[in-house]
C-alpha cells in the first residue's frame, strides 16, 4: 500500500508504477518448435479431420423429399427448419438441440474426469486453427528459431515480404471459414456464386466477414492467450478435475535434481532431465511443464513428444513427460506400482447420465409425431351461453403438417358431445371438419364447439382435440371447456 505522507508523492508514483509493472508483463510471443511423435501425429490427424468436416460439409448433398432443399446440414431459417443428413428439426423440436449441448456438455465434463483438458489440447476449435495458423508461419517463416530471430531483425524486404505473405494466407484461411460457416445457413449451390456476383444477401457477407476478423484475430494474433485470459473453461476444469485424471506431468521424483548431461557420463545421483528446454520449446502455450501443473496446460502432449525425443537420444527410457495422475506420484514416493483407475463414480455417473439423455431422445425422435396440434381457448370471453340454453367456447386450433408430402386431415373432439364449427369451412355430416395442408404446411382453424343445453356439464370439463391424417397418424391435444363460472367437481 502506498502511503503519500510518509514516503512523498513522486516516490509514491514510483512505488505505484513498480507495483502496475509488477501486475502488467507484456505478452511475449510464443513461437513453439516443431516436434515429432505420437501427440503431434494425433494432433495433426484430428486437424485434417475437424477441418476437412467443417469446410466439406456444406457441399454433401442428401434427399429430404421433393420441393425440399437437398442440403444435407441446413439451418434453414426461412423454411423454420433443421436440417441434419435424415433428421428435420422444427421450431417445436428445440428439446433435442437443447439434449445435444446437454450431452456435448456432459461429453466434455466425461474427458475431463479420464484425461483432463483433452478437449482444450486436440479438439477445441481455438487449439485447431491455432495449429494451423501457427503451420502456415512455420512455413513461411521458418521453425523457432528462424522466427525468434525474424521477430528481432530489423525490417527489410524479406521480413516486409514474408509477414504480408503469411497475413495474406491467414486472411484467406479466416474468410474461408466464415464462408463455410454462412454455407451452413444457406443453400450453397445457390449463395455461392451469389457471393462472388456481390447478390447475396447483406446478412450472409456480414456474418462471413465477422467470423473472417474473429478466425484472424483469435488464431493469428491472439493464439495462446484465448484460452489463458478469456476462456471460462480452464477455471471449470480446474475446479471439476480430481487426482484420478490423467494430466500432462513431469515426473520430478525421476528428472530431479537436474542439470545438462555429457555423453558417457554416468547418471547416478542425479535425474533424467538435462536441463535442454525442448518441452519449453516446444509448449504452444509458452509455459515450462517441469514447473507442475499449470492452469495454462491445455494437455496437448507436444512437450512428451518433445522430451522422449530427447530421453532417445540421451538413451534413458522415454515418459519422464508423460500422462499420469497427481495420485500416481503420491504411489510413486510411497513405493506403489502406478494405476489408472478410468471406472469410477464421477465417470460411472457421466456415462449413466448420457445413456439416459440419448436414450429419451432417441426414443422420442423415433416416435415423434409427423403432426404439430396446438390448442388454444378463448379467453375472453371464457363461454357464451345461447339463447337455446346451450353453451360455446371458441378455439384456436394450429395444425402442423411435419412431413414433405400433401395431406388431408381430421379434426374432431373426444370427451364431451359437442358439435363443432369452423370459421370460413365446413364441417362434415359426422361432425369432424376436414382440411388439407401441403408439405410442410401450417393451418390455423378458428374453432367454435357448441356443447346443447342437456347435460351440460358444471363448470369446467376436459375435453380432447384430435387431429388425423389421412395416412393413420394422429395427435391428440387436451384442452378444457368452461360451461359455466361455477367450479368442476
Ligand atoms: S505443457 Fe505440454 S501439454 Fe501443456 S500445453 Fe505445454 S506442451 Fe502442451
Ligand atoms: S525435454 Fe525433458 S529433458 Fe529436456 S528439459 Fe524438458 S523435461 Fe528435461
Amino acid at each position: 500500500m502506498v502511503v503519500e505522507t510518509e514516503i512523498g508523492h513522486s516516490q509514491a508514483v514510483a512505488v505505484n508504477s513498480a507495483a502496475h509493472r509488477q501486475l502488467y508483463a507484456k505478452r511475449a510471443p510464443v513461437h513453439p518448435k516443431l516436434v515429432s511423435g505420437q501427440f503431434r501425429l494425433i494432433k495433426t490427424a484430428i486437424l485434417i479431420l475437424t477441418l476437412g468436416v467443417y469446410y466439406l460439409t456444406p457441399f454433401l448433398r442428401w434427399n429430404h423429399g421433393p420441393g425440399e432443399p437437398d442440403q444435407a446440414v441446413l439451418v434453414d431459417f426461412p423454411g423454420r427448419k433443421i436440417y441434419l443428413f435424415f433428421i428435420e428439426l422444427w421450431p417445436q423440436d428445440v428439446a433435442y438441440v437443447s439434449g445435444l449441448l446437454i450431452l456435448g456438455a456432459l461429453a466434455l465434463f466425461l474427458s475431463n474426469a479420464l484425461f483432463g483438458r483433452v478437449w482444450c489440447g486436440f479438439t477445441c476449435p481455438q487449439t485447431v486453427w491455432t495449429d494451423l495458423y501457427i503451420t502456415v508461419e512455420r512455413l513461411i517463416e521458418g521453425d523457432r528459431n528462424a522466427r525468434l530471430r525474424l521477430d528481432k531483425a530489423p525490417w527489410s524486404a524479406d521480413k516486409i515480404t514474408k509477414k504480408v505473405i503469411k497475413h495474406a494466407i491467414w486472411l484467406l484461411i479466416a474468410a474461408a471459414t466464415g464462408g463455410a460457416l454462412v454455407m451452413y445457413f444457406h443453400d450453397v449451390r445457390t449463395l455461392f456464386p451469389e457471393v462472388f456476383l456481390g447478390t447475396a444477401p447483406m446478412g450472409a457477407y456480414m456474418f462471413g466477414a465477422l467470423l473472417t476478423f474473429t478466425t484472424y484475430a483469435l488464431a493469428g494474433t491472439m493464439r495462446e492467450q484465448v484460452c489463458t485470459y478469456m476462456c471460462p473453461w480452464p477455471r471449470i476444469q480446474a475446479a471439476m478435475t480430481d487426482s484420478e485424471a490423467l494430466q500432462v506431468t513431469y515426473k520430478r521424483d525421476r528428472g530431479e535434481p537436474r542439470g545438462p548431461h555429457k555423453r558417457g557420463q554416468a547418471w547416478d545421483n542425479r535425474g533424467d532431465c538435462v536441463d535442454c528446454t525442448a518441452c519449453v520449446a516446444a509448449c504452444p502455450m509458452g509455459i515450462d511443464i517441469r514447473e507442475g501443473s499449470q492452469i495454462e496446460c491445455i494437455n496437448c502432449g507436444l512437450c512428451v513428444d518433445a522430451c522422449d525425443e530427447i530421453m532417445v537420444k540421451v538413451e534413458r527410457p522415454k515418459g519422464l513427460i508423460a500422462f499420469d495422475t497427481d495420485d500416481n506420484a503420491d504411489r510413486r514416493q510411497a513405493g506403489l506400482a502406478p494405476r489408472w483407475r478410468p471406472i469410477r463414480a464421477r465417470t460411472l455417473i457421466y456415462v449413466a447420465v448420457m445413456a439416459v439423455i440419448a436414450g429419451l431422445m432417441g426414443w422420442s425422435l423415433l416416435t415423434r409425431s409427423s403432426i404439430d396440434l396446438n390448442v388454444l381457448r378463448d379467453r375472453n370471453p371464457t363461454f357464451v351461453r345461447l339463447s337455446d340454453g346451450s353453451v360455446r367456447n371458441a378455439y384456436t386450433i394450429r395444425v402442423l403438417n411435419k412431413t414433405n408430402a400433401a395431406r388431408g386431415f381430421e379434426l374432431r373432439s373426444e370427451g364431451l358431445p359437442l358439435a363443432l364449427d369452423v370459421v370460413g369451412g365446413a364441417v362434415e355430416p359426422s361432425g369432424a371438419i376436414r382440411f388439407e395442408l401441403e408439405a410442410d404446411g401450417v393451418r390455423t382453424l378458428r374453432v367454435l364447439a357448441r356443447h346443447a343445453a342437456d347435460g351440460l356439464p358444471a363448470g369446467r370439463a376436459p375435453v380432447t382435440f384430435v387431429v388425423e391424417a389421412e395416412d393413420g397418424a394422429e395427435l391428440a391435444v387436451k384442452s378444457i371447456f368452461v360451461a359455466s363460472e361455477q367450479r368442476g367437481p
